[in-house]
């Protein structure tokens, strides 16, 4: 078996921030410790800090009042901030930078009068804080045909943002069909998808086609990993998502395939070297890895954080 290892995969700087904001947190303000919402979407991270001491929510009620919460990389409402203000709660922001950006620009066109379309999936964590930051301006939209179903007409002031972790082929469909429907559409000053999922779904694409077949490391919950099984299968390449080695199925592999293999933004690398040592050991063969290109991005820890660690720079 020929195993392709694609780059960039795996952990961005916004899951890295957020998980080593919860491994800093647990030593600092030690357990129980709060985080609302999956810190970030893999089942293996969560699990581990859980076994850890780490007590996920889903509600703010939830969070016993004086205590700790940290917020997740996909952000959250400036009304989950209030009820954590509310209770006393010592607040530590670990929102992906990139998704603040999306929060900053939907406040900015709010204010500014706009119907805004949020281009994202209803119900994702990442999409329910943005729609949070202006629930009366903001329209989700889905689809193209979305697009055609929504009332506002072309004097109607109109701009749009997205989700960071779509399919840029998807959201370009969806653009399209705004700036048919509403030429004037306000377009966002930059690219809202962010540099991790578009640098993860370029390489996937470039080794796609060299593939048998493309197993994606990553959760089901995970937005971007499941855009990358998408863009897998686009050119018909058959292609899997799964979590870790235990999920992979022989029926699916033969000694004479060529395998690509991917991992979403919040998967661990031990899970994929785990995949790759279970592949050669069933079917032989050798690995190689490809690039698309280099990642050199990094975010800082939240400034609660670092001030509770007593980091003298904070603020400097
Ligand atoms: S996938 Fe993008 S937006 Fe999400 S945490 Fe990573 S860098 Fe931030």
């Amino acid at each position: 078996m020929k195993i392709l290892l694609a780059n960039p995969r795996g952990f961005c700087a916004g899951v890295n921030m957020a998980i080593q904001t919860v491994e800093e947190a647990l030593k600092i303000v030690g357990t129980p410790l709060y985080v609302y919402h999956e810190i970030v979407h893999n089942r293996h991270v969560v699990d581990q800090f859980v076994k850890e001491g780490v007590v996920f929510v889903d509600g703010i009620e939830d969070v016993p009042a004086n205590s700790t919460v940290i917020f997740s990389a996909h952000g959250v409402s400036p009304a989950v901030r209030n009820a954590a203000k509310k209770r006393g709660c010592t607040m530590i922001d670990a929102t992906c930078p990139l998704v603040t950006k999306v929060h900053m620009e939907a406040i900015r066109y709010a204010r500014q009068g706009y119907n805004i379309l949020l281009i994202g999936h209803a119900g994702h964590d990442e999409v329910e804080g943005t729609v949070g930051e202006a629930p009366n301006a903001i329209t989700i939209v889905e689809s193209p045909q979305d697009v055609e179903n929504l009332p506002f007409t072309t004097e109607d002031k109109i701009a749009y943002i997205t989700q960071t972790t779509l399919s840029r082929d998807d959201a370009e469909r969806i653009i399209g069909a705004i700036k048919k429907k509403y030429p004037n559409a306000k377009i966002p000053p930059s690219e809202d998808i962010c540099y991790a999922t578009t640098n993860r779904q370029d390489a996937i694409r470039s080794g796609a086609s060299d593939a048998d077949m493309v197993l994606v490391v990553g959760s089901k919950n995970s937005s971007n990993s499941v855009r990358l099984m998408e863009i897998a299968h686009l050119d018909g390449t058959p292609a899997k998502l799964i979590d870790d080695k235990s999920e992979l199925e022989h029926d699916w592999f033969h000694a004479d395939q060529t395998v690509v293999i991917t991992a979403g933004a919040s998967a661990p690398e031990h899970l994929v070297q785990e995949i790759v040592s279970e592949l050669l050991d069933q079917y032989g063969g050798n690995v190689e890895e490809f690039y698309f290109v280099e990642e050199d991005m990094h975010f800082n820890l939240p400034v609660t954080l670092r001030v509770l660690r007593g980091d003298q720079t904070v603020g400097a």
